[in-house]
């Protein structure tokens, strides 16, 4: 039987921790008394420095039963902190631990199978929308096409994957040797190797509350998936820059032979736009180099990536 450990991440959740933790709950004793996990499964919520009431909620049930426990951060470190804080604190503790957002918008059903694959011998299982239909035009259009411009930057990802997914204790302790300050699991951990399956299932509406991923988030997320995960950006300058010289000299020849022609009066037009085109990408080019700079800066510094401030547990 799969000791199982479910890490859910929460940031100002208030509205639907209650429900999420009774359907959560349900489905642990589903599975248990299915014989699919053992006893000591647990289901584990990380308070991501929220500033609502959501920790009260974590320790009211933690004090209910400890199936629940809670970690809390130390303040708010965003999603995918607070969720490299639950499976590193959790990864010498299960046989197996799902990933899945605290509003459940993630079909908890799917956990069923996740556990059959990885009682088939699968490391690492990775669930997948199967439709979008639930979100509105303007989240499915902007989360695909950042999918399809994440995969033409050479970051392998898994088309319509979130962060609800299972990894074995083995994945986990792999994943964990990867010390990065810049983190986007979902790029990260199909580096690890290791044998995978995808399961498909439908996502729902949010259970109650509002998204705690507004666009600028999202974008924030979407930038970070790139530029953390490949140096693709940097390599087109390079190929920019080449064919920029190649033309450049294409133009001094030309105006060598307009100067010894005796027409070199005109010519402010060219003059002008060189100057704005090479001064535009050159800032460009500086931008962007600039950006990787940033994280170097940072990964030197090997700041902690979380900490965490109490530990509710049991064992
Ligand atoms: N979340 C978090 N820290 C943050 C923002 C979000 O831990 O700074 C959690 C949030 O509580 C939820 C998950 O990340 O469990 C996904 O957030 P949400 O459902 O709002 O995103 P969406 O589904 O709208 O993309
Ligand atoms: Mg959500």
């Amino acid at each position: 039987m799969t000791k199982l450990y479910l890490a859910i991440p929460c940031y100002n959740e208030e509205e639907v921790l209650w429900d999420s933790a009774e359907k959560l709950l349900d489905k642990y004793n589903d599975l248990m008394n299915a014989h699919k996990i053992s006893e000591d499964s647990r289901i584990v919520f990380i308070d991501d420095g929220s500033q609502d009431a959501t920790w009260e909620i974590i320790e009211n049930l933690h004090s209910q039963t400890p199936i629940f426990q809670g970690i809390k951060l130390s303040r708010n470190r965003g999603h995918q902190n607070a969720l490299l804080a639950g499976l590193m604190t959790l990864k010498d503790k299960a046989d197996a631990v799902i990933s899945i957002d605290a509003d459940l918008q993630d079909d908890i059903n799917a956990i069923d199978k996740m556990l059959e694959e990885y009682e088939k011998g699968c490391d690492v299982v990775y669930g997948v929308r199967s439709k979008r239909e639930t979100d509105t035009f303007f989240k499915r259009f902007t989360a695909e096409g950042f999918y399809k411009i994440l995969n033409k930057m050479g970051a392998k990802v898994i088309f319509n994957h979130a962060d609800f997914r299972l990894m074995s204790r083995r994945a986990l302790r792999a994943f964990s040797q990867y010390k990065e300050t810049n983190i986007f699991l979902r790029g990260m951990v199909p580096m690890i190797g290791y044998r995978s399956a995808i399961v498909k299932y439908e996502r729902a509406e949010r259970l109650a509350g509002e998204s705690k991923y507004p666009l600028k988030k999202m974008l924030a997320l979407a930038w970070e998936g790139v530029t953390s995960l490949s140096i693709q950006p940097i390599r087109m300058i390079t190929w920019l820059g080449l064919f920029i010289f190649l033309v450049s000299l294409i133009m001094i020849i030309y105006s060598v032979i307009s100067f010894f022609v005796g027409a070199t009066v005109s010519g402010w037009t060219s003059t002008l736009c060189s100057i704005w085109a090479l001064g535009g990408l050159q800032l460009l080019a500086i931008g962007i180099i600039g950006e990787y700079i940033g994280k170097i800066y940072l990964e030197t510094k090997r700041r902690p990536r979380f900490i965490i401030e109490r530990y509710l547990s049991d064992n």
